[in-house]
């Protein structure tokens, strides 16, 4: 819309094309990972474009998954993180498939189920914030056959340092996981381990099926590189307001930065009320006319200011790049993650309601 003072724009083609690089890669069953609203894309689109690739889709809570149904998705939807016994009759309600991580919840699903509810089963191998601890995952799983509405249509585990250079811990995680999976005859059981990192770098986690999501959207979650991603989403706002500082005056909330001589700044349209991260501050730069400028003094809620150069020639309304390409410079979500000192999944899942997508 060209009225939009800051918006993302989603290339959904890309989003293909990453995960039919990753299935061909793998050559395994795909769970795409689209919680948080697809990591800032947009679910639905996000769902609609995959839905050719993907086996399956995976949440990580019952309202997004509820959210899902709402908007007339029927897609199998797996929620990562069900625990709570109030939430059975809503999965069953929902046709979604919970993740069982506990008797009590496992129990309650069967209780109130009237037909057959396929669930998947966590098993904590060392990440240690859910599922069944794997040294009681075999008896656990020889005691669910009793719940006999209860189907288990897959076996999961989740890794802790997959995105690490040392895998030491991983291999003991996935030595953990092979010997439950020994002790059971899950034979039908869909088994999955791989997140991003995982599946990009790590085979010995593949098993039946892998469960990536940032790299779905075609960021890197370690160093290794070992296909081809291409990011999909790039995020503008636009030039509000020009001005010029001479010597010595301040700029922003506390005045913390001093032109040190007659300088030109802009104001940007977008602040920290649109997750454009605060911390950015005094270090964050932004694309102009093909070229980084700085953010000078502090982020606001709702606008930023950047120092022009000299010789630059722009004006209200011109298009200024936070993350994306213009001309040949480019600002990709792990600098900018880098520089507001976090990761590049918070920047994107911490994309405000107040910045519209466009989808191209
Ligand atoms: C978020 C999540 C994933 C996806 O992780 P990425 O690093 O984004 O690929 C996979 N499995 C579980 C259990 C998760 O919570």
């Amino acid at each position: 819309m060209d009225y939009f003072r800051t918006h993302t724009e989603i290339n959904l083609e890309a989003i293909r094309r990453n995960s039919e690089t990753i299935k061909a890669s793998t050559g395994k069953q795909l769970i795409a990972v689209v919680k948080a609203d697809a990591y800032g894309h947009g679910v639905v689109p996000v769902i609609e474009v995959l839905r050719p690739v993907a086996d399956m889709f995976a949440v990580a809570t019952i309202e997004e998954g509820v959210a899902l149904r709402q908007a007339g998705i029927r897609d199998p939807i797996l929620v990562l993180f069900s625990s709570l016994p109030e939430q059975a009759a809503h999965i069953v309600a929902h046709g979604l498939t919970p993740t069982i991580g506990d008797w009590e919840f496992a129990n309650r699903l069967n209780d109130v189920a009237s037909k057959i509810v396929s669930v998947h089963v966590n098993i904590n191998t060392g990440m240690n914030r859910s599922g069944i601890y794997w040294t009681e995952a075999a008896q656990f799983l020889n005691r669910l056959k009793t719940l006999h509405r209860l189907n288990v249509e897959g076996v999961f585990t989740h890794l802790a340092t997959a995105d690490e250079t040392d895998k030491r811990f991983v291999f003991l995680q996935l030595k953990r996981f092979s010997s439950v999976l020994e002790k059971v005859s899950n034979g039908s059981a869909l088994v999955h381990a791989a997140n991003s990192a995982a599946a990009l770098a790590i085979p010995e986690a593949h098993f039946d099926a892998v469960r990536p999501g940032l790299s779905l959207y075609g960021i890197y979650p370690a160093l290794e590189r070992t296909i081809q991603l291409e990011p999909a989403l790039t995020w503008k706002a636009r030039i509000g307001w020009m001005g010029s500082l001479s010597e010595g005056e301040g700029v922003s909330y506390g005045l913390r930065y001093k032109a040190p001589r007659e300088t030109r700044v802009v104001m940007v349209q977008v602040g920290y009320g649109d997750g454009y991260p605060r911390a950015l501050s005094g270090v964050g730069e932004v694309l102009i006319g093909g070229a980084r400028r700085p953010i000078v003094g502090r982020v606001c809620m709702d606008v930023s200011v950047v120092r022009l150069a000299s010789t630059d020639n722009v004006s209200v309304g011109d298009e200024v790049v936070l993350i994306g390409k213009q001309g040949d410079a480019e600002i990709t979500v792990d600098e900018l993650a880098h520089r507001a000192g976090t990761i590049s999944y918070e920047i994107l899942t911490q994309i405000g309601a107040r910045v519209p997508k466009n989808y191209i």
